[in-house]
């Protein structure tokens, strides 16, 4: 039986880890997440771990009054969920907490030598060398939950150091706006942008979707899961969602990785690799699907694309800068005060309040990531 640990378990990664948990009767250790008691206590009584966490210390002490009959141990707090990133029973740890909240997290879980399957692209954006660092240190396998570095990564077979790979193709949906003029953008609101065609999933995920500043953080999520340089990485829009990502070899044969869209298919390889199971995932019918559409994205209406581009290209600090100025302007628009329009020029004068430094610690990041957000603040309150 193997141990695993859940982070973010409540939400829509989380919930469909303890799915793919459950159906391969692994033993649960540690959960959390960031205000939802009630669920939590749910997955709690089922799953029996050794510790919870709720970064919310209110819903902390409710959860702890309601699991009171229990010998669970019930936590609060960043110190509360990277104790039970660092779970002493657990073999791997799914991070998928949402947004660079989850850095701390992955780094707890890579410096207590565990393995680590990362939903939370996030962390890998803002601190891509303090990750990838201390996994190398630790000697930890980062296995990736994100359908597109779990197909490149099965495509590569578990040799991302192969030399002769030559190109990185990342898939993309297009999200609910495909082929969308920035003229028909202008009036286009959150519930609109929260239709997405082929996944269910979370809402800032979503949203980035629509303004594909998710496949821009997937670049940079690529370069260093893979070592790949930023001009390697390309991007193709593939509407049916089907083809889940390709690579390309020196000698011009491509490989793809196909699936239903079904986030239960990468959760449960990132737990039982090298190994293969059945899992409960539709099978994919390819002459039911009948045809595979791929077209160029329209980077000057997606502009999200290129400002992820320029600042991996740029290095050091610039990812996380980028990423602290998406989350705060995607909640923004999510509240309805920002338009979708005006998305990509604030995340770049958010992003351009941040210091440039090359080389960076934990506090580095955190600095710019308050830095950001109140620079994005006031240019939305200025309305300039
Ligand atoms: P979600 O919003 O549905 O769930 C997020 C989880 O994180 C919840 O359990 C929530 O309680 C917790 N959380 C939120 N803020 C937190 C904080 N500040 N501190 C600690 N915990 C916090 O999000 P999701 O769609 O499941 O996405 C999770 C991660 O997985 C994201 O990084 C996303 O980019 C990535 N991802 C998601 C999908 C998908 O299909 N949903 C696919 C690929 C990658
Ligand atoms: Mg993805």
């Amino acid at each position: 039986m193997k141990n695993i640990a859940i982070l973010g378990s409540t939400g829509s990664i989380g919930t469909q880890s303890v799915d793919v948990a459950l159906k391969r009767g692994y033993k649960v250790t540690a959960l959390t997440a960031y205000s939802n008691a009630k669920l939590l206590e749910e997955q709690a009584r089922l799953l029996k771990p050794y510790k919870v966490a709720l970064l919310d210390e209110k819903q902390a002490s409710c959860l702890k009054t309601a699991l009171k009959d229990t010998d669970i141990k019930v936590l609060s707090g960043e110190d509360g969920i990277c104790e039970c990133a660092a779970e002493e029973h657990a073999e791997t740890v799914i991070n998928s907490i949402v947004g660079m909240a989850g850095l701390k997290p992955t780094l707890a879980v890579i410096n207590s030598g565990k393995n680590l399957a990362l939903a939370n692209k996030e962390s890998l954006v803002a601190g891509g060398k303090l990750v990838t660092d201390a996994a190398n240190k630790n000697g930890v396998t980062i296995l990736p939950v994100d359908s597109e570095h779990s197909a490149i990564f099965q495509c590569l077979q578990g040799k991302p150091t192969n030399k002769a790979l030559k190109k990185i193709i990342l898939t993309a949906s297009g999200g609910p706006f495909f082929g969308k003029t920035a003229e028909q953008l202008k009036d286009v609101t959150a519930a609109d942008a929260l239709k997405h065609p082929n996944w269910s999933m979370g809402a800032k995920i979503t949203i980035d979707s629509a303004t594909m500043f998710n496949k821009g953080l997937e670049l940079i999520e690529a370069v260093w899961l893979f070592g790949v340089s930023p001009d390697d990485v390309d991007i193709l829009v593939h509407r049916e969602s089907i083809v889940h990502s390709l690579i390309e070899y020196s000698d011009n044969s491509v490989i793809a990785q196909l699936g239903v869209p079904d986030m239960r298919i990468p959760i449960q390889y990132a737990l039982t690799y090298p190994e293969r199971y059945p899992s409960p995932v539709k099978e994919l019918d390819l002459a039911e699907a009948a045809t595979l559409t791929f077209y160029k994205p329209d980077c000057d209406t997606f502009k999200c694309i290129n400002i992820c581009r320029d600042a991996i290209n740029k290095g050091g600090l610039a990812p996380a800068a980028v990423n602290s100025a998406n989350e705060e302007v995607n909640r923004l628009f999510r509240e309805g005060k920002v338009k979708f329009n005006d998305i990509p020029n604030l995340i770049l004068k958010g992003a351009s309040a941040a210091k440039s430094k090359n080389t960076y610690t934990v506090e580095d990041i955190d600095e710019t990531d308050k830095t950001v957000r109140e620079a994005v603040i006031s240019a939305v309150n200025r309305k300039d």
